[in-house]
């Protein structure tokens, strides 16, 4: 998939890791290689430019983590820019207790019909029940083309060749499905062209009509950085909920497709990658970006880059329970604490605590937790590395600057010292010992 692309990357990022010393001009090198490729998929000049920028900043500006080289940083910068552009991830998600109804536009000949049996498959393998509304009346044959998909997946199909309103059919089509109760209605429609206002406007018809959960809009991915005017001219007249990018089977001008889709500010939610019924898959940036680069080498190097930052977690922790927890490593803990959830939930995991906690007791601590996190943001970088130095005035500013009281600042830094010393004198039993101080 997307092979020129693919070997574009792949032949930057190698040239850079065969360079002897990463210098300016090797970086520079690299992004010069870089624009190229990319500007040979068709994306954007725009955002080969901004990308340029920030990837040039970054690997001259940013010191990589103790004990990463600099190259596989400036790879890791790579990977990371590069799944931003390709937008958000989302969880194709369909409600509950309900009948969804998904509304497929897109021009003609952008494989709406054919994503139309990809998600019915997808959904039924998903044990969702599925049936589909063939509303495409401008195309001959366009009803014979879904039952011939959908025969194979057991997917009922129901379709008018008499009617020529696709206001109609989608309407009818929804009703003789109503009986059956299904998880979800697909609504194929037809397409011509986008400048034609009589397909805008039917769309819009039948959007009203049906009153969709979903309107996915299915894009031809061989159009390159075009996606942008036609995803902006549907969004225009039906609100979009998701992206479906087709034929990045190959497609040359595929990385175009995709940055110029998810620039629109649509998320993209599948992408179609060959003409067989299973060749779609969840789109997700950063899985996408990783399979360009090679996932292989990508996943060590991203792997090495999780143990070093573990390896400086435990340097902290080292410090802290040597008696020399600054301010910074206890703001580090609360990130922890928030970042991980739940400090019951926390807690539960250490033996024997659960059962000592009441629920207020563990609400009250986290209230606690979260002001001391906006107290912190407000100290100065001075402030929390020399901690005795708060005088009256400095509280004063630290209190209003984090919208709290001063006696609640002067209650941290004496839970912080308290802390400090407890943590250096009783080794084992910290956390205990101080959870049971939180609490007081
Ligand atoms: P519609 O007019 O929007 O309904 O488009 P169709 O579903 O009829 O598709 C048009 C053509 O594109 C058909 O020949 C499909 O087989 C082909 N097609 C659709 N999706 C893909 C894809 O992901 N990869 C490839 N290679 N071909 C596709
Ligand atoms: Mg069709």
């Amino acid at each position: 998939m997307l092979s020129s692309l693919q070997s574009g990357l792949r032949n930057a990022v190698s040239r850079l890791l065969g360079v002897d010393v990463i210098d300016e001009a090797a970086v520079k090198a690299f992004v010069k290689d870089l624009q190229r490729t990319l500007l040979q998929a068709d994306v954007n000049v725009k955002i080969v430019l901004q990308l340029s920028i920030i990837i040039e900043q970054r690997a001259l500006q940013e010191k990589p983590p103790v004990g990463l080289p600099r190259k596989d940083h400036i790879v890791k910068i790579l990977y990371e820019e590069l799944s931003k552009i390709l937008g958000e991830e989302i969880e194709f998600s369909l409600q509950k207790n309900k009948t969804n109804i998904l509304l497929l536009i897109g021009i003609q000949g952008s494989g709406k019909t054919t994503v139309t049996a990809k998600i019915a498959r997808y959904l039924t393998k998903k044990e969702y029940s599925v049936g589909i509304v063939a509303a495409d009346t401008f195309r001959p044959g366009a009803l014979i083309q879904l039952k011939m998909l959908c025969e194979k997946i057991n997917v009922p199909v129901y379709g008018d060749e008499n009617e020529k309103s696709a206001v109609k059919v989608a309407a009818e089509g929804i009703n003789h499905f109503t009986k059956s109760n299904l998880n979800v209605i697909i609504i194929d429609t037809s397409g011509r062209h986008k400048e034609e206002k009589g397909l805008i406007e039917e769309m819009k018809q039948i959007n009203s009509k049906v009153n969709p959960d979903k309107v996915l809009l299915v894009i031809d991915g061989t159009i390159g950085q075009q996606c942008y005017s036609q995803a902006e001219a549907f969004h225009n007249a039906v609100p979009v909920g998701a992206i479906i990018v087709t034929k990045l089977d190959g497609a040359s001008k595929g990385g175009g497709a995709l940055a110029a889709a998810a620039a629109t500010g649509t998320r993209i939610a599948f992408i179609g990658t060959g003409e067989r019924i299973d060749d779609l898959e969840i789109f997700s940036p950063v899985r996408f970006v990783g399979r360009l680069l090679d996932m292989g080498d990508l996943h060590a190097l991203l792997e090495r880059v999780k143990d070093i930052e573990l390896e400086a977690d435990n340097k902290k922790i080292q410090r802290i329970t040597s008696g020399k927890m600054t301010i910074d490593d206890l703001y580090y803990q609360l990130e922890q604490i928030t970042k991980m959830g739940s400090l019951k939930k926390i807690l539960e995991l250490v033996p024997g605590f659960s059962s000592n906690l009441k629920d207020q007791d563990m609400e009250g601590i986290e209230t606690k937790l979260k002001r001391w996190r906006v107290i912190i943001q407000s100290m100065t970088k001075y402030e929390r590395q020399n901690p005795d130095e708060l005088n009256s005035s400095r509280i004063r500013r630290i209190a209003k600057g984090s919208g709290n009281a001063e006696k609640d600042v002067k209650e941290m830094m004496n839970k912080y010292k308290q802390t400090k010393s407890m943590i250096k004198a009783s080794r084992g039993r910290e956390l205990r010992q101080m959870m049971k101080r939180l609490q007081q």
